[in-house]
């Protein structure tokens, strides 16, 4: 009886990252899985849908072509809830030890239903040193079954005796046109809002995907970007005001960070247009005040602003009075009075 001979196929639950798709199928072709690898790239880019894409094709259960996408490991990994997948994320603000000896135990164990014991750990470069040193010693004496997946924004926060035992998967920002494509073709997103989250992505398909299912991103986004709009055309007081209120939503940092984050890319965009850059502007849809801004105040007043808000957005985890903070930022801001977009 001849075996039938199983293929691993590159038709992942991921969008783009081809070369990244390949490589790992490749070395499931060739039967040389390593026992680690570090998944590199910014925010959103796809690292946990990579992995765990990957994580389908180590254990499907198919034997024609691996993954399959359809059988009961792909779906119970797809859903995260496969005994023998697991993903291990910072509980707090850093992954700690005390995690890293959890997994150590599950992973001296052998695999329930699966081939691999596999581990996700996310956001690893932001483990704490400890917990990265124990996690070295999993590394130097792996089990055959085992097959840990890091995830990080860069290696350069990783021990380097763990970066030297992973093979390092980095995933490169993708240009708008693919990502406004896969949005369009793939999840249904009409032609200009897939543009907008396609240029609002800054290359990341992951968190276009997120956008795009979930309203509230973009919501919020516009919020702060009015704000801000609104701030411009607004004397002294009506700016502290705008400063109070975003202090008093902001139970967590999250939220600021997210507006100065915002607040940064509008300013760039406003010296794109500024110097007539041939670079798209990110925030297509404000184009109506970013003109305006661009003809009606100086370079010096954009790059003030912009300064402002970068410093602001460091000053923010060292335990300042954030109100404050936010005030001190409203008065380094231009003063024009914005003329609303015309509807439609
Ligand atoms: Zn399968």
């Amino acid at each position: 009886m001849v075996a039938k001979s199983i293929t691993y196929n590159t038709d992942w639950a991921v969008s783009g990252h081809a070369w990244a798709v390949n490589h790992l199928a490749r070395s499931l072709s060739h039967d040389r899985v390593r026992h680690a690898y570090l998944i590199t790239g910014p925010a959103g880019i796809g690292k946990t849908t990579l992995a765990r894409a990957f994580a389908q094709a180590l254990n499907c259960l198919s034997d024609e072509t691996r993954p399959c996408g359809k059988c009961r490991a792909c779906t119970l990994i797809a859903h995260d809830s496969h005994a023998d997948v697991q993903i291990v994320q910072a509980t707090g603000t850093t992954l700690k030890i005390d995690q890293v000896r959890d997994l150590q135990h599950t992973l001296s164990l052998r695999p329930v239903e699966g081939r691999y014991r596999v581990v996700i750990l996310r956001r690893f470069d932001e483990a704490t040193p400890q917990a990265m040193d124990a996690l070295l010693k999993t590394l130097e004496e792996p089990a055959p079954y085992v097959v840990l997946l890091l995830t990080a924004d860069s290696g350069d926060g990783l021990l380097a005796t763990i970066r030297s035992r992973c093979q390092p998967v980095h995933l490169r920002l993708l240009p708008a046109s693919t990502i406004r494509r896969t949005l369009e073709t793939q999840f249904d997103v009409k032609g200009e809002q897939a543009a907008l989250l396609a240029q609002l992505s800054a290359g990341r398909m992951g968190w276009a995907i997120r956008a795009a299912a979930d309203e509230s991103l973009l919501a919020q986004r516009t919020e702060l970007l009015t704000l801000l709009e609104q701030a411009i055309s607004q004397s002294r007081i009506g700016r502290f005001a705008l400063a109070e209120s975003l202090s008093k939503d902001s139970k967590d940092k999250e939220l600021l960070h997210t507006a100065l984050s915002l607040w940064q890319g509008y300013w760039r965009d406003v010296l794109l247009v500024m110097h007539s850059a041939t670079t798209p502007i990110t925030n297509r849809d404000h184009r109506h005040a970013i003109d305006q801004l661009a003809v009606g105040i100086g370079v010096e007043d954009v790059q003030r602003a912009l300064t402002a808000t970068q410093r602001t957005d460091r000053y923010l985890d060292e335990n300042t009075n954030v109100r404050l903070a936010l005030e001190v930022l409203m008065l380094d801001l231009p003063r024009m009075h914005l003329i609303p977009a015309p509807p439609g």
